[in-house]
C-alpha cells in the first residue's frame, strides 16, 4: 500500500486535513485505529432504537464562519447543521433564569432583569467580538498560532492592545472585570470553564474568543457523525481511501524523512510525502522516536498537562423535553439549546472544579446540556426525545477511573437527582431510559483523550496559542522533514472547528509547494 500523504487518526482533525490534500490532487490514507470514525465526533444508540446519543461533541461552535464548509463543499456530501434562536440559558434553583439569543435586544433584556449595567456591556462586547473583530478571531483561529512579539505587533492597534490584555486575567477576574451581577458572573464563568480549562492566571486570553460564540452554537443535522461522514466522502471523491480497525504502533523514519506507518498487525503503508498525526503529540513524539525531537519538547510531552476536569454524561430517552421550573420566569427557557444548571455563584463554580481537581465527585454538580431532539427530529423516534446534561467530573473519581464502573447505578442516580432540582418531568413514564458516558468511557472509546481530556491536553496558558504542543514545533511542523501535527493537541486544536487539520493541510500544502483549489483565511492582522 503506498500513497502520496497518510493521515494518523480519523476524527474530525485528520479528515479535514485529508479532505483538503484530496482536493489538492494528493492520493491520502487516513488510518484509524477504531473500527467506526469519528473520534470525538460519535453518534451511538446505546438506550433505545432510534435514540441518537453524541457521546463527545455535541455543540459545534461558529461554522457559519467556518472555511472548511466553503472550501470543501460539506453541505454537498451531507452536512448541515441548523443555528436554534435562542442560543443559551442558565437556570438557577429559585426559578430565575438568564437567557442568550441570536438576537442581541432579546439577549440585552434577559439581561437587563438581572443588572442593567451588564446588559449594556454585554452590548458593548458583542459589537466588538461578535461583529467588528470577528474576522480577526477567526484569522486567528485558522493560522499557526505566532510567536507572542509578532502577535503583538500584528495586533498593535487599541482594540487589538485590548483583545491581548485578556491574558493578564484568570477566567473568574476576566469575568469580574467585565460583569457587576453575581448570576450573570455565574453564567460567564461556567460557559468560559465548558469551552477551556483551569481557572489559572493568562487563561482570561480566551475570553475574546469564547464570546465571539456565544450566540453561534450548533447542532450538526443527524448527530455529530455527520460531519466526519461528510468529510470521509470528500477525501474518497478525491481518491483517498479510509482505513478503519488499522492501529498505528510507529511512524517510519528513513533518513530523517517520514516515509510511512507500521500497523499493529506489522503492515506498513508508505508515504512518498508526508505522514500528518491528527492523535495526540505525547503518542506522536514516542512513534516516531523520542530522540529525534530536542529534550525541551521531549519534556513537555511526558508533562503534558491532560486536565484536572472531565465530562460525565447523563443521556436519558424521554417521552417529553426536559420541563424546566426556570420556563415560568420566562417561557424562552423552554426553547434554549445548550442549557447550563447546577451553580448558583462563583463560590459554587469555583468548588466544583476544586472537587474535581482533588478527584472527588462534586459536591456542586453543575454543566450544560441539550435536547437535541427538540430541534432535529432526528435525534429521537417520532413522539419521544433524548437529553443530556454533562456536569464536570474528575477521571479519577472517589478513589480511582474504575469507580465509575463500579458506581455506575449510583452515580446515574446521583445524577438525575440534581437534574431533578431543575426539571420537573424526570420521572415516571416521561423516562424511557438513561445512558452514563462516563470519562473513563471517554478515554476507552478514544484512546488519545487520555484521563478523559476532553481537549486531549488542557488549556492551560503553557498549553495554548505558540505552546500548544511546543513553540519549538510551529506551524504543524517537526524537525522529522515530512512529518506533521495536525491534532487537537496542536496549535489551535481541542474543539471541533478544524483549526488544527486545516493549519496542517496549509502548511503541507506550503511546503510541497502544491496549487490550492481554495483561498487560505487571511493572516491576522489588526493595526488601527
Ligand atoms: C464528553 C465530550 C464532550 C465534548 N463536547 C464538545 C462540544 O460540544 N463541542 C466541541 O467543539 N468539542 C467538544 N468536545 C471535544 C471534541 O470532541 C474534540 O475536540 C474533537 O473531537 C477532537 O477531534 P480530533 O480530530 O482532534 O481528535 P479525535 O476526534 O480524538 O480523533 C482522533 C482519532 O485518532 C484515532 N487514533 C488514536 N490513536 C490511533 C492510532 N495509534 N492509530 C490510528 N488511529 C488512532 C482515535 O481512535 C480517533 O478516532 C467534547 C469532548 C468530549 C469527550
Amino acid at each position: 500500500m503506498h500513497y502520496d500523504g497518510i493521515v494518523i487518526g480519523a476524527g474530525h482533525n485528520g479528515l479535514t486535513t485529508a479532505a483538503y490534500l484530496a482536493r489538492a490532487g494528493l492520493k491520502i490514507a487516513v488510518v484509524e485505529r477504531n473500527h467506526r470514525i469519528g473520534g470525538g465526533c460519535s453518534t451511538e444508540e446505546r438506550i433505545l432504537p432510534g435514540h441518537r446519543l453524541n457521546l463527545h461533541a455535541n455543540f459545534y461552535m461558529g461554522m457559519g464562519l467556518s472555511p472548511l464548509l466553503r472550501d470543501l463543499e460539506l453541505h454537498r456530501y451531507g452536512f448541515s447543521y441548523i443555528e436554534p434562536p435562542v442560543q443559551q440559558a442558565a437556570a438557577f434553583r429559585d426559578g430565575t433564569c438568564v437567557v442568550i439569543h441570536k438576537d442581541l435586544d432579546k439577549s440585552c433584556a434577559s439581561l437587563a432583569r438581572f443588572s442593567k449595567q451588564d446588559a449594556e456591556t454585554f452590548r458593548d462586547l458583542w459589537h466588538t467580538y461578535c461583529e467588528e473583530m470577528r474576522p480577526l478571531l477567526v484569522s486567528l483561529m485558522y493560522n499557526a498560532p505566532l510567536p507572542r512579539d509578532q502577535l503583538i505587533d500584528r495586533l498593535s492597534g487599541a482594540k487589538g492592545k485590548e483583545l491581548l490584555s485578556h491574558a493578564q486575567h484568570d477566567l473568574f477576574s476576566v469575568v469580574r472585570k467585565h460583569f457587576v451581577d453575581e448570576r450573570i458572573r455565574t453564567l460567564f464563568t461556567s460557559y468560559m470553564h465548558v469551552i477551556t480549562t483551569e481557572n489559572v492566571p493568562g487563561a482570561g486570553i480566551v475570553f475574546p474568543a469564547i464570546f465571539a460564540n456565544i450566540a453561534s452554537f450548533t447542532l450538526p443535522v443527524g448527530g455529530a457523525v455527520s460531519l466526519v461522514h461528510a468529510l470521509t466522502r470528500v477525501v474518497e471523491a478525491g481518491g483517498g481511501d479510509v482505513i478503519t480497525g488499522a492501529e498505528v504502533r510507529e511512524i517510519k523514519v528513513e533518513n530523517g524523512r517520514a516515509t510511512g506507518v507500521v500497523l499493529d498487525d506489522g503492515r506498513f503503508i508508505g508515504a512518498g510525502k508526508f505522514v500528518s498525526s491528527a492523535i495526540d503529540f505525547p503518542t506522536t513524539l514516542g512513534m516516531a522516536g523520542e530522540e529525534r525531537f530536542p529534550e525541551p519538547v521531549r519534556e513537555k510531552a511526558k508533562s503534558w498537562h491532560w486536565g484536572n476536569h472531565s465530562l460525565v454524561t447523563l443521556h436519558l430517552a424521554l417521552k417529553r423535553p426536559p420541563e424546566y421550573r426556570a420556563s415560568a420566569f420566562d417561557p424562552d427557557m423552554a426553547r434554549a439549546y445548550n442549557i447550563f444548571f447546577g451553580m448558583e455563584n462563583i463560590d459554587e463554580v469555583a468548588s466544583c472544579f476544586d472537587d474535581c481537581k482533588a478527584q472527588k465527585f462534586p459536591k456542586v454538580l453543575m454543566g450544560n446540556g441539550a435536547c437535541n431532539s427538540a430541534f432535529d427530529p432526528t435525534y429521537a423516534p417520532s413522539g419521544s426525545h433524548t437529553a443530556f446534561w454533562w456536569p464536570f467530573a474528575p477521571y479519577s473519581v472517589d478513589g480511582g477511573p474504575q469507580e465509575w464502573e463500579s458506581n455506575r447505578a449510583d452515580y446515574t442516580q446521583r445524577i438525575l437527582d440534581y437534574w431533578r432540582v431543575y426539571a420537573s418531568n424526570l420521572d415516571g413514564d416521561n423516562l424511557l431510559g438513561s445512558y452514563l458516558f462516563t470519562p473513563l468511557d471517554v478515554e476507552k472509546l478514544n484512546v488519545n483523550m487520555r484521563q478523559g481530556a476532553v481537549r486531549m491536553g488542557a488549556y492551560v496558558p503553557d498549553q495554548l496559542g505558540i505552546n500548544r504542543p511546543h513553540p519549538l514545533l510551529p506551524g504543524s511542523r517537526t524537525p522529522v522533514e515530512g512529518l506533521y501535527l495536525g491534532g487537537s493537541s496542536s496549535g489551535n486544536g481541542g474543539g471541533v472547528n478544524g483549526a488544527a487539520g486545516y493549519i496542517a493541510a496549509n502548511a503541507i500544502a506550503d511546503d510541497l509547494r502544491l496549487k490550492r483549489p481554495w483561498t487560505p483565511v487571511p493572516p491576522p492582522e489588526w493595526k488601527h
